[in-house]
């Protein structure tokens, strides 16, 4: 479980600013989706969720704790990515299992369990002894979230999973997703993505982003029924 607290969290490449003081509060086990057009800085507002990249100004905590100084793994956090990014000479099994033997002292059955219990949260348990490239590109994003899912963690951070997939996949995939969210509702998930609909039927609050700051929050339904500008109209809601 993690609440998720943002205080106006600045971040610069170089000279440009590209969030530029984002306050937010992502509340414990919630599906909260960043949507927003292309460069308006949602894959850097997970990446410094995540740790992967550091604020410049601001603080970030995890159920009141701060975590502005802490690395990816002490956050407990799981990304996935929009390209899979699977080891090519691993089995399934093992792609989803190497970042748990990693952690010293984890016995193997305990690897196991996580492993299996996982892959038959997706429905990839027929192919544990497969490589990746003998998958769909559908199997492996599954198995990338897989992966994720093993990890146990307590924050899951997706950046525009779906975008690879074609249009059947994606929605399949989407479903595979709205499902993993009512199987770990102790788990907070935090989804970018560009898409609409995966924003509406996803989210349990979204976020419209513009230019690096934050231009409303809502339920799907109150952004849809009283977007606050037109903007956001165009991006999710009806015409104001
Ligand atoms: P989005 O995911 O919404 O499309 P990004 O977060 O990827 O947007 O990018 C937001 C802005 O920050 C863009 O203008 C992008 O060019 C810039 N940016 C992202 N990462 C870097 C980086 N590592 N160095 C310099 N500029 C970056
Ligand atoms: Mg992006």
């Amino acid at each position: 479980m993690a609440k998720i607290e943002l205080k106006d969290i600045r971040k610069s490449f170089g000279a440009v600013e590209v969030i530029k003081g984002v306050s937010l509060d992502i509340r414990s086990g919630e599906f909260m989706v960043f949507v927003g057009p292309s460069g308006c800085g949602k894959s850097t507002l997970l990446r410094l969720i995540s740790g992967l990249e550091d604020i410049t100004a601001g603080e970030m905590s995890f159920d009141g704790q701060v975590v502005n100084a802490l690395t990816p793994s002490k956050r407990g956090i799981a990304m996935v990515f929009q390209s899979y990014a699977l080891y090519p000479h691993m089995t399934v099994y093992e792609n989803m299992a190497f970042g748990l033997t990693l952690e010293k002292g984890k016995p193997k059955e305990e690897i196991k369990k996580r492993v299996h219990r996982a892959a038959e949260m997706l429905q990839i348990s027929d192919y544990l002894d497969r490589l990746p490239k003998q998958l769909s590109g559908g199997q492996r994003q599954r198995v990338a979230i897989g992966r994720a899912i093993t990890r146990d963690p307590r924050v899951f951070l997706f950046d525009e999973p779906l975008s690879n997939l074609d249009a059947a996949l994606r929605v399949a995939t989407r479903i595979e997703i709205a499902k993993l969210h009512e199987s770990m509702r102790d788990t907070t998930m935090v989804y970018v993505t560009h898409d609409q609909v995966e924003a509406m039927t996803l989210a349990d609050r979204i976020c419209v982003l513009r230019d690096g700051l934050v231009e409303q929050v809502g339920t799907p339904m109150e952004l849809y029924e009283k977007p606050d500008s037109m903007f956001v109209a165009g991006f999710i809601g009806s015409p104001k």
